[in-house]
């Protein structure tokens, strides 16, 4: 088969082709149909995120059909569309594990980080890490829900019952957390960068009530301030536009540093948290809502072989929503399993 493989941090990914891998017990041997491209492939790629395996097949918003299944899988059968989002292992036994947060568990495994993920024609999942993909979503429209939609969610659940909610950073996650805010009543305020006109008329398009520069103030107080951009001069920022008593929520696996910033911006029982990861419940909450919505996704679509340029557009600003790649396109049929 296909894939794209990350030999080391830095370096273009390379396409190879690898034997097609066998399920082993508990596994999911998926062909993949589509993948998205997530920021957090960047920071892999770039070696932000460090330990990293090498090579690595990265990408962790995969959605597929299983081809086999390993012993012991019972949950999904051959030809059923699965997704496979980041959250690829956990321990089961951590004491973050034991009380319902498995997002932090000490001995997590992720996909397309430290197991191979979805830049390639097949991939294998743990299967109680998978979920079945439902709804009138075509593959390349359902990926960005992986981990888009299934981080962006969490992030959300973070701002509590916030009527006006900042999102900074008009990507992938906030395409899809705008959508879901504006459905749920409250007022969405996007931050962009300065002079994206083009992004701040896409935030308008999916329910923001106001779109503006992230240097701008917004003109009400917001209530909680989501953050998707790997920016830390933003916190300070969306600090000083949250009201009191309001969050502001990080949203990115990894930042710039955060510069100092005085205390009368914290002051008033302001609180700035991370989110890390997802358990299975966020995924299981949010692939249940977002039919409901129903969120769209706004996908560029690029051949697997592409994955260098999907990565530099989504570096450089140049995407609407999010890229997807599209391994296979007909070639997976020859691949004799
Ligand atoms: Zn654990
Ligand atoms: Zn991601």
């Amino acid at each position: 088969m296909e894939a794209m493989l990350l030999d080391r941090p830095g370096a273009r990914l390379r396409l190879a082709e690898v034997p097609v891998p066998q399920p082993g017990p508990g596994q999911l041997l998926v062909e993949v149909a589509a993948c998205g491209v997530c920021r957090t492939d960047l920071h892999v790629v770039d070696g932000d995120l460090t330990d990293a395996k090498r090579p690595i097949v990265p990408g962790h918003e995969v959605v597929g059909r299983v081809v086999e299944t390993g012993a012991g899988v019972d949950r999904f059968e051959r030809g059923q569309r699965v997704g496979i989002p980041w959250l690829g292992a956990t321990c089961g036994q951590c004491r973050f594990c034991a009380s319902g947060r498995e997002n932090l568990c000490d001995f997590a495994r992720f996909t397309g980080y430290q197991i191979d993920g979805g830049y390639a024609e097949y991939t294998l999942a743990d299967a109680r890490y998978c979920f079945p993909i439902q709804g009138a979503y075509d593959d390349a429209e359902a990926a960005p829900l992986l981990c888009a939609g299934l981080i962006g969610y969490r992030t959300l659940k973070m701002a509590g019952d916030a009527r006006r909610l900042g999102i900074y950073g008009f990507g992938a996650a906030a395409h899809i957390v705008a959508q879901l805010a504006a459905w749920q009543g409250r007022q969405v305020f996007a931050f962009t960068r300065a002079g994206d006109a083009e992004a701040q008329d896409f935030a308008r398009e999916l329910g923001a009530v106001w779109a503006g520069s992230s240097a701008e103030r917004p003109p009400q107080e917001l209530d909680a301030a989501l953050i998707f951009a790997p920016v830390g001069a933003l916190i300070p920022a969306a600090l000083e536009a949250v009201a009191k008593g309001g969050v502001v929520v990080a949203g990115g696996i990894h930042m710039s540093d955060i510069p100092s910033f005085p205390y009368r911006i914290l002051w008033g029982e302001r609180v700035v948290r991370s989110v890390a990861n997802l358990t299975r419940a966020d995924a299981a909450e949010f692939l249940a809502l977002a039919p409901q919505v129903p969120v769209r996704c706004t996908v560029r679509r690029y051949p697997l072989a592409d994955a260098n340029e999907a990565l530099d557009d989504l570096r450089a600003g140049r995407l609407r929503g999010a890229a997807v790649l599209l391994p296979g396109s007909g070639l997976a049929a020859a691949v004799q399993l």
